[in-house]
């Protein structure tokens, strides 16, 4: 399929100012609103996407003059002052669920014959409870196709309005529909939610959108809605930027540990998705709310439990980050996301599983099982949901190989996502204080040391392998007869010995090259590591040594995370546990395969829980698994990535 696109990680920390597109949500209650007013409306920051263009051609063709200055996201809109009138017209809402489902009260409202309709990924999706509203308040409606949904024809001749009962916990759509068409009856109209509603904000954004043309609707208490018939008056007024879009990049920041500023979105926003940046607060992440902007600076990201029933459209984007977290992330009271483009709750699970992340469905959300080692690429589906793709492309910031088909249906909120989110590649110049240290940490048997080794050459770098400085203290201390196990006595020694690594490793002058890799070396050289006064004697050294050449490849466990953690590039790279202990086998066969796979499986243990400097994936570092790729393929995809942040 030629509509797939292969990410490039970033590898390195996001950085930038974001200026989004419209919010889809805030634009099409204005479209309407404007529509049905009296009087010319001027909107600005508008967004220009698939799902507003539906309604923008839906307006007009009930009558509204629009002039839409696409250039500059601007539009004017001459509205209808009241209720639309319409002989045999089709209404095609094609995608989008805001459309068809604000505009079907509306139609009612007005006189005529109209069908409604979409593409039939739109006619899958529930109306069922609006339609019920419509028919207990006297609408004529026909359902043309499956019960519940599109197409719909009307046959209205005005609706009177009154009292009506409905469920919004499918959407809050029907519920706005049904608010943003009330003015236009003449008894107005009391809505009564069953039960409480989902994404409550949406509700609330409705309100202020109405108010805003000069409607009040009154709500004593939290599930009446009381809306008095009346009239709409244009208004101008500014879009706020999509916060449901801002999520990726907010998400962006913390993932590779960067630092992303959106302006136009704050605390008041009218959009409940700002909420989004208070869970990545409670995650780790650093958050400003400016008066006119968001700024997220990337942390930590530590586990949780968070509901997401307001602001669901970020679900996808907190299950993807989940990936990245330290300890489990459950999202819970969503269940109805199911019944958006696609069920979201089950196209996160199985496209997050392809790329190696365990996700565990529930019905009403999932629990992600971040297992950073575990992560790979895939060739990602997204079920023609714009929310798939710019989730998932999360993954890609830190994971090669992630290829997301069918990408363009981000152009149903936000065609630029792709080129935007290619905005926050960071450009480093490795000059004066910056040093160009290309960090790469990973466990034995991952190809770390050959690939780092290449890379090097390919980048015309310096190469630092630490692990052989380890190696060589272990075997100073074997040679001095010191026991590698007396943590003060080794310390001294490393403090005394003096230990020269480039393509042979020397220690106090003596060739060691092969003595360095010996069984029981590798035995005794992690107990080496696990002491805090080796490690500190050596991670001096490490920093010295690189900073006075202005950087290099530099591999080893804890250089992203302890000698270099802001090294420009950092690279984790690994393989499944049966593939590194083939490889050790095949290198020198005097142990047994299952030898050598006990042997790195104590390794990893203790390199992985040791309380100095445990190996770990250094935060924002892109994870490379080389299980099925060869060396030529990892150093080539490092090098792409490098370069693609260093500028020469
Ligand atoms: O990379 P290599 O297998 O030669 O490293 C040998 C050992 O040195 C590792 O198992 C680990 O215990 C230790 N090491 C470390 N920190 C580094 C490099 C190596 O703890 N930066």
């Amino acid at each position: 399929m030629n509509n797939s696109r292969l990410m490039t990680p970033f590898a390195a920390p996001a950085e930038g100012v974001v200026s989004l597109p419209g919010s889809k949500s805030h634009t099409n209650r204005a479209l309407l609103c404007a529509a049905l007013s009296e009087g010319t409306s001027r909107l600005s920051g508008v967004l220009f996407a698939e799902d507003t263009e539906a309604m923008l051609k839906a307006i007009v063709s009930l009558g509204a003059t629009v002039e839409a200055d696409r250039k500059n996201f601007e539009i004017e809109v001459t509205g209808l002052a009241g209720a639309p009138m319409f002989r045999d017209l089709i209404i095609d809402a094609r995608l989008s669920g805001t459309t068809s489902r604000f505009l079907l009260p509306t139609l009612a409202a007005g006189k005529g014959e109209v069908t409604l309709d979409g593409a039939p990924q739109l006619r899958s999706r529930p109306f069922a409870e609006q339609i019920e509203a419509l028919r207990n308040l006297g609408c004529d409606l026909e359902e043309l196709g499956t019960p519940g949904g599109l197409p719909i024809k009307l046959a209205s001749r005005g609706l009177e309005g009154g009292e009506v009962e409905i469920s919004a916990e499918t959407s809050s759509q029907f519920v706005s529909g049904l608010m943003l068409a009330a003015p236009l009856y003449p008894s107005g109209l009391k809505i009564r939610l069953v039960g409480p509603p989902v994404s409550r904000p949406y509700l609330n954004l409705t309100i202020k959108v109405m108010r805003d043309f000069g409607v009040s609707v009154d709500e004593p208490d939290g599930l009446t809605y009381i809306v008095p018939p009346g009239r709409y008056l244009a208004a101008d007024l500014r879009i706020e930027p999509d916060a449901s879009a801002a999520s990726y990049f907010f998400a962006a920041a913390s993932i590779t540990q960067g630092r992303v500023k959106v302006v136009g979105l704050h605390r008041e926003s009218y959009q409940g998705d700002v909420r989004f940046a208070d869970v990545l607060e409670q995650l780790g992440a650093k958050v400003v709310w400016g008066e006119n902007y968001i700024e997220v600076q990337g942390d930590r990201i530590r586990g949780g439990i968070f509901d997401l029933r307001d602001f669901s459209d970020t679900a996808q984007t907190l299950a993807a980050l989940a990936a990245f977290a330290e300890s489990d992330i459950e999202i819970t009271g969503i269940g109805f996301i199911r019944r958006k483009e696609t069920d979201r709750i089950a196209g996160m699970v199985t496209e997050l599983a392809k790329c190696g992340v365990e996700a565990i469905e529930r019905e009403d959300g999932l629990i992600v099982r971040p297992d950073l080692w575990s992560l790979r690429g895939a060739s990602v589906d997204t079920y023609g949901d714009h929310r798939m793709a710019m989730s998932m492309a999360l993954l890609s910031l830190r994971v090669p190989g992630v290829t997301i088909n069918d990408h363009d249906c981000v152009a149903k909120t936000f065609p630029a996502f792709f080129s935007c989110l290619e905005g926050l590649r960071p450009k480093v110049k490795p000059r004066g204080k910056v040093v160009a240290v290309a960090a790469i940490d990973g466990p034995a048997g991952s190809g770390k040391s050959t690939v780092a080794r290449l890379l090097a050459t390919e980048l015309r770098l310096p190469h630092f392998d630490t692990g052989a400085m380890y190696r060589a203290v272990a075997v100073a201390a074997l040679r001095a007869g010191i026991d590698p196990g007396d943590q003060d006595a080794t310390t001294d020694l490393a403090e005394r010995t003096e230990i020269s690594i480039s393509d042979r490793t020397f220690i106090d002058g003596v060739d060691a090259t092969d003595e360095i890799r010996t069984p029981e070396i590798s035995q005794w050289v992690s107990v080496v590591a696990a002491n805090p006064g080796v490690r500190r004697v050596l991670v001096a050294r490490q920093r010295k040594w690189a900073t006075e050449l202005g950087g290099g490849v530099m591999e080893g466990r804890d250089i992203g995370t302890e000698v270099f953690p802001d090294a420009i590039f950092k690279a984790f790279v690994t393989a499944q546990p049966e593939v590194r202990a083939r490889r050790r086998y095949d290198e020198s066969s005097v142990q047994t395969l299952g030898d050598v796979a006990d042997d790195l499986e104590r390794r990893d243990r203790i390199d992985s829980t040791r309380t100095d400097s445990p190996l770990q994936v250094a935060p924002g570092a892109v994870v490379v698994d080389t299980s099925e790729l060869t060396i030529q393929e990892v150093v080539s995809e490092l090098a792409s990535m490098f370069r693609s942040v260093v500028e020469d």
